[in-house]
């Protein structure tokens, strides 16, 4: 089982490691790895992890995203390779990074995935910061790159102000997904998901006594689903639906189980690692979404996925894989 990668990204100030003391306030039983990269001359950030369970590694001496790339690539392999490794890598960038490029080291070892890169935003500052002649552009990259943006403090501003702040995002960044200071529970679900089930992701979430942001819509069918009718549905999911993942069976190889990752913007489809299994077969297709409460809507969702059964297939589409002996 591959690991996948979360980058942790957003400028100096935003609020990167409230949201990292969030997720390890809350890890839901996964093994973490944490690298930090804060280069400044007080490495506050590393001194307020409190990790009990797994393992912070501090990279303090320039960028990992440039100067100090190097470190940040051994830091990696050296998780990765390890026989009883951390189930998820979380790297929080330092403010000037792009985090793009960070995702590309993450990506560049066998053994680890890139499950996506979550840009902290500041709801009160954001919109100045971004038109700063200086840092400007960094900012924007930074957003732009985001497959979800978390918007912190949004207690410093009036709800009104939070709107129009949502509403910039939403025009200045096509199709993000925006979260609004999550708490500790929906940082796990927001970030950790990718490591565990499906099944721990369509658990209630109103486990809390806070109105929670999130809710689970799960899609499960007998039937092995057409893979390009499932392509299509998860592309054009609503950016309400801000993480998902699936088990599914595609009617292209039915002896195989694809898995489903989407996090925010990103999303990828691939067979399982391993061996194929015989009782596979008879393994329904899992899709479980969660989504903003307030925009995620249950009858939407399914009319999206309604077609994804193989019942649906054109008669032509069955014959070509008849062709290549797949049925
Ligand atoms: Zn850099």
């Amino acid at each position: 089982m591959n690991i996948p990668v979360t980058v942790i990204g957003g400028y100096l100030g935003a609020g990167k490691t409230t949201l990292l003391n969030r997720l390890l306030a809350d890890p839901q039983g996964v093994k973490l790895a944490v690298v930090v990269n804060d280069f400044g001359s007080v490495n506050i950030d590393a001194d307020l992890i409190a990790n009990r369970e797994g393992e912070t590694i501090s990279l303090t001496n320039g960028c990992v995203c440039c100067s100090i790339g190097d470190n940040l690539a051994l830091a990696l392999h050296d998780l990765a390779e390890r026989p009883d490794g951390p189930q998820h890598i979380v790297i929080e960038a330092s403010g000037v990074a792009d985090p793009v490029r960070i995702a590309d080291y993450a990506a560049s070892h066998p053994r680890l995935f890139l499950d996506g890169i979550v840009v902290v935003a500041d709801a009160e500052t954001v919109r100045e910061r971004v038109q700063d002649k200086y840092v400007g552009d960094l900012v924007r990259d930074q957003l732009a790159a985001a497959d979800v943006i978390v918007l912190s403090k949004t207690d410093l501003v009036d709800a009104d102000a939070c709107r129009q702040v949502r509403a910039w995002l939403a025009a200045e960044v096509p199709g993000a997904r925006v979260v609004a200071a999550p708490g500790a529970g929906e940082v796990a679900d927001l970030v950790l998901s990718g490591a565990a089930g499906c099944e721990a992701m369509s658990r209630p979430r109103a486990d809390d006594e806070h109105a929670r942001q999130f809710a689970t819509w799960s899609f499960v069918r007998r039937q092995t689903l057409d893979g390009g009718a499932l392509r299509a549905a998860i592309a054009a999911l609503p950016p309400a639906v801000v993480r998902a993942k699936g088990v599914v069976r595609l009617s292209e190889a039915p002896e195989r189980r694809f898995v489903l990752q989407l996090v925010g913007r990103r999303w990828s489809l691939e067979p399982e690692a391993g061996e194929v299994r015989d009782d596979w077969a008879s393994d329904p297709s899992v899709i479980v979404c969660i989504g903003l409460a307030d925009q995620l809507e249950p009858e939407g969702l399914e009319a999206l996925f309604a077609a994804t059964p193989t019942g649906h297939v054109p008669q032509a589409a069955r014959a070509l894989l008849r062709r290549e002996g797949r049925s």
